[in-house]
């Protein structure tokens, strides 16, 4: 174990490593004024990067005759890669991304995951010929719908798998020459937040997501919050109507219960009027049907009054909320109608509502988990 000055230097090569991954490219004394450094430091941390092939110097820039010119210092991407997997019941997607998250490739494999054995095997297949390729890969992220403790890579629980009680991390590990990372797929999908929230600004994001069930994450300085028995952010489960229909989990008028693409589907079979989009769930703006605007509009008064327990609980700088119905105007508008109006007028005020129109990845995610357990893992 690193004590001292080596803890301290390998600290300093992370936080510089952290920088160029967000900046790309930059000069000596920015990477030192930025972090505190001395410039004799950075020239140290720059040089050992210079002889692993993470960065490169690509210019030159006149300082318009005073002072020496600045040497411009750019991140080589591919240097450092990460894999990235989501198990689902008969597939695995997986991408190998490069350092900056960029997807290199990606693919879709066959796993029975019935068999959880046969599974894992499966995965270890996979990963062991992707690393043939890609001998840069850092590590292993794979996003499991479960209940997952992300440091022991352990799998408590997937009732969607069937999986109980499964050591994910400890199998791979076992057999692969990289570290695996297991995360729950929501918690993965979560950090796809860095695509749209400037990764210096997402101090904190509360992240919801409407698919099969409803889920959320909180994600605190890029670091997912996952509570002491890793359930934090289960959104899903907060009960929005008294009368409601009653969940999975026993419980009565849960947002899943209501808004999940089961629910919505449930709602649209037992509307008399025949409702019916091309691409239904995928909503395209030129869709228009009273009856199912109207249904949009509840749904999204719903997920509003959720939403409003997040932003006082929370008090996040922003909520994304990665649904398929972020299209229709009659679900996003009610979302921050009855947001406005329930939550706190100041914390309301500071908070951004983000609708994505394209799911996050979950495979991609579990990829840049994996790059951003190994900037902080020293930081402690
Ligand atoms: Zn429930």
């Amino acid at each position: 174990m690193l004590k001292g000055t080596g803890l301290l230097r390998q600290q300093n090569e992370k936080r510089a490593l952290s920088f160029l991954r967000i900046h790309r490219t930059t000069f000596r004394l920015e990477i030192a004024e930025a972090l505190g450094l001395s410039k004799n430091t950075v020239s140290l941390i720059v040089d050992k990067f210079m002889r692993e092939g993470m960065i490169k110097e690509i210019g030159i820039e006149e300082q318009g005759g005073v002072g020496r010119p600045r040497v411009q210092l750019s991140l080589v991407p591919e240097a450092y890669k990460s894999i990235g997997i989501l198990v689902q019941d008969t597939q695995g997607q997986y991408v190998v991304t490069d350092y900056c998250a960029n997807v290199l490739e990606k693919g879709t494999i066959f796993l029975n995951s019935q068999n959880v054995n046969e599974c894992l095997m499966q995965l270890i297949k996979l990963c062991k010929s992707l690393l043939n390729k890609h001998p840069e890969v850092l590590g292993i992220g794979v996003g499991i719908p479960a209940l997952v403790d992300p440091d022991q890579g352990f799998v408590y629980d997937s009732s969607h798998l069937g999986w109980k009680k499964i050591a994910v991390k400890e199998i791979l590990d076992q057999h692969l020459p990289v570290q695996a990372r297991i995360l729950n797929s929501v918690n993965a999908a979560a950090l796809g937040q860095l695509q749209v929230i400037p990764e210096e600004d997402s101090s904190s994001v509360f992240y919801i997501r409407i698919d099969e069930g409803v889920g959320g994450a909180l994600i605190i300085r890029n670091e997912i919050y996952t509570g002491s028995s890793w359930t934090a952010g289960e959104i899903g489960h907060l009960s929005v109507k008294n009368d409601g229909p009653i969940c999975s989990c026993g419980q009565r008028g849960c947002l899943e219960s209501l808004i999940s693409i089961p629910a919505i589907k449930e709602r649209i079979a037992q509307n008399d009027q025949a409702i019916q989009f091309a691409n239904w769930p995928h909503i395209n703006e030129n869709d228009h049907d009273p009856a199912m605007e109207e249904i949009f509009r509840e749904s999204g008064k719903y997920l509003g009054i959720a939403a409003a327990q997040m932003i006082n609980l929370f008090n996040p700088k922003y909520i994304i909320i990665d649904s398929p119905f972020s299209r229709a105007e009659a679900f996003t508008s009610s979302v921050s109608k009855t947001a406005g109006e329930r939550a706190l007028k100041v914390p309301f005020e500071q908070t951004s509502i983000i609708h994505i129109q394209t799911h996050f990845s979950s495979a991609k995610g579990a990829a840049l988990a994996v790059i951003l357990h190994f900037e902080s893992d020293l930081r402690g």
